[in-house]
């Protein structure tokens, strides 16, 4: 099938920034095949759509999240990191079934469907029941097994990680990318960290992982080996690998000289999740100073509640201006760029631009809302006012996946039912069910 998509305007952020007025877009299978302004004299396609209220913008990427932890949404807010972590989150997922995760997963990628995300990198457990979500679910995703060395003095989960990344590299249709998920140095020891790094190299497999997100984080390290976070990655071979660094926030300037000089792929900021649990906010201009590229995650919706891009984009925006006190720093500009070819470079995807020969992954944000009007600057609207329920179609590899705000690929009230029945088994949360 080829498609013709016209619409009112088109965001093309590659060609900083630029903005189609009156504009259309074509693709067939998974690609896109042209982007520019209405042409009376193009060549028929299958199917056009037109929306002349409508923004074509790429599609967001999700570089850092754990998706079936929607299942958790709400489950224990409000607390310092440690605690958030090892009183409450890990003893429910501890309780949680692989059907639980399959339905979490789902859950998510509606809600992501629904708020422009086209694809996102996972960590968590079950990944087999992640997988089977995303392929019904149409999005695409960057999949790991979250590993603790502690429980695998064997090493039998990794080679279960990688018998699982073999396969799923198969079946995944191209939008499966399977990873190593060393959960973080504080819960793998380096021996463990030297075996992935090792297992990841020799079966050509990308790494994601938790560094520097908290300073307890950075003392307990300092303590434990008395050596940094990026000490450790470079000197466990982890760097040697294409890595996604979850957080990154307390990098010292000799840790940022080291990723500088030896990381493949980047540091994916997590603003919400970071603002939320006290963590800190990210030092976005001294990363940039180093030529670290940056993304953008929600990290799971345990603490971020919801896994709205549009939100990660607004809240890294004014987080960095009120970090540096600079509001011409990070404009809306920098915030869309970080969120579409910023994610989609670190994961080493060359989506997030709308141009002929890239994936045909794509969103239309219904620019007839109120808080839309008028239009001065329409960036700064999708950065500053929309939010990701003003999205109304998503395409993913070419594919539909929701037409005026309608999820297609799946039934979206039978995934609700199912979460709502199976979390009221868990039982716990912070605050007792207050
Ligand atoms: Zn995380």
């Amino acid at each position: 099938m080829r498609y013709r998509l016209e619409a009112g305007t088109l965001i093309v952020p590659d060609q900083d920034g630029s903005v189609i007025r009156h504009g259309q877009i074509t693709w067939e299978g998974q690609e896109i095949l042209t982007v520019g302004p209405l042409d009376e004299n193009a060549p028929p396609v299958d199917q056009v759509i037109q929306i002349p209220h409508g923004i074509v913008m790429p599609g967001l990427y999700n570089g850092h999240n754990h998706a079936a932890m929607t299942l958790l949404r709400g489950y224990a807010d409000d607390s310092p990191f440690f605690e958030w972590l090892q009183t409450h989150i890990l003893p429910a997922e501890a309780q949680l079934t692989s059907e639980d995760i399959y339905w979490g997963t789902l859950l998510a990628a509606a809600e992501m469907i629904r708020s422009g995300t086209v694809g996102f990198a996972d960590m968590y457990f079950e990944v087999d029941a992640v997988a089977e979500a995303v392929m019904r679910s149409g999005l695409r995703s960057w999949i790991s097994r979250g590993l603790v060395g502690d429980d695998d003095p064997t090493r039998t989960k990794l080679q279960e990680s990688l018998d699982w990344a073999s396969r799923w590299r198969q079946r995944g249709d191209g939008r499966i990318i399977p990873m190593l998920g060393p959960h973080a140095p504080y819960t793998c020891d380096p021996d463990y960290l030297r075996d992935v790094a090792q297992a990841a190299r020799a079966e050509d497999l990308g790494i994601h992982i938790h560094l520097a997100e908290s300073e307890d984080e950075i003392h307990l390290l300092k303590q434990r080996y008395n050596k940094s976070p990026a000490e450790i990655a470079l000197e466990t071979g982890i760097l040697e690998n294409r890595v996604l660094i979850a957080h990154g926030i307390h990098f010292s300037d000799d840790d940022l000289k080291v990723l500088q000089r030896h990381l493949t792929g980047g540091i994916i900021s997590c603003p919400v999740s970071n603002a939320k649990l006290g963590n800190g906010i990210l030092p976005f201009q001294k990363i940039q100073d180093h030529q670290i590229p940056v993304g953008l995650g929600s990290d799971g919706a345990a603490s971020t509640n919801t896994l709205d891009m549009f939100q990660e984009m607004k809240a890294m925006a004014w987080l960095q201006k009120v970090r540096t006190h600079e509001p011409h720093r990070f404009t809306a500009k920098d915030a869309l760029k970080t969120a579409t070819t910023g994610t989609a470079s670190v994961l080493g995807s060359d989506g997030g631009i709308l141009a002929a020969g890239h994936p045909a992954d794509f969103i239309v944000v219904d620019g007839s809302r109120t808080h839309l009007t008028p239009e001065w600057d329409v960036i700064a609207n999708l950065v500053y006012a929309a939010t990701g329920a003003d999205v109304s179609y998503t395409v993913v590899a070419g594919q539909i996946l929701m037409a005026e705000g309608i999820i297609t690929a799946f039934d979206e009230s039978e995934v609700q039912h199912q979460v709502r029945d199976r979390t009221r088994r868990l039982s716990g949360g912070a605050h007792g069910g207050l």
